[in-house]
């Protein structure tokens, strides 16, 4: 299925940045800071490097949604989240936080991918206002 990943291909702008690894699966941030130099508003992060790219390539990979749903939680138990998550649940609430928290962070980007064409490179940007985060094409 179509994925959004990460790609150093198409960081053509002077503040364009991939830290991350060629290649991996990149979701929205977490969290948003203030500062308008960070770059954390502008970029997504890799599952696996935790690292950030500001430039993304749609893959088609032969990933199901429950491979990455499943990558998606390790990648939220790795950096610390998913223990926060636990924390702030309601005891009485039965739905795994975590789990739900996953698919909040992977079902949009697996519906912005579905309407691309594999190899296009795209650009987001969180907006603030509308807390949402949207796209650009970069080629
Ligand atoms: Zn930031």
């Amino acid at each position: 299925m179509k994925v959004l990943t990460a790609t150093a291909s198409g960081a053509t702008r002077h503040d364009d940045f991939c830290h991350a690894v060629e290649g991996e699966i990149v979701l929205p941030s977490w969290v948003v800071c203030d500062s308008r130099t960070c770059g954390c508003d502008r970029a997504f992060g890799g599952l696996n490097s935790h690292r950030a790219t500001t430039t993304i390539m749609v893959r088609d990979l032969e990933l199901t949604v429950e491979d990455l749903t499943t990558a998606t939680f390790g990648y939220l138990e790795s950096a610390g989240w998913a223990e926060l998550l636990r924390a702030d649940a309601d005891a009485g609430d039965s739905t795994d936080p975590v789990a739900a928290y996953a698919l909040e962070l992977l079902v949009p980007t697996l519906v912005l991918a579905a309407q691309l064409d594999p190899g296009t490179i795209i650009r987001v940007a969180y907006n603030r206002r509308a807390d949402a985060w949207e796209y650009a094409l970069a080629s």
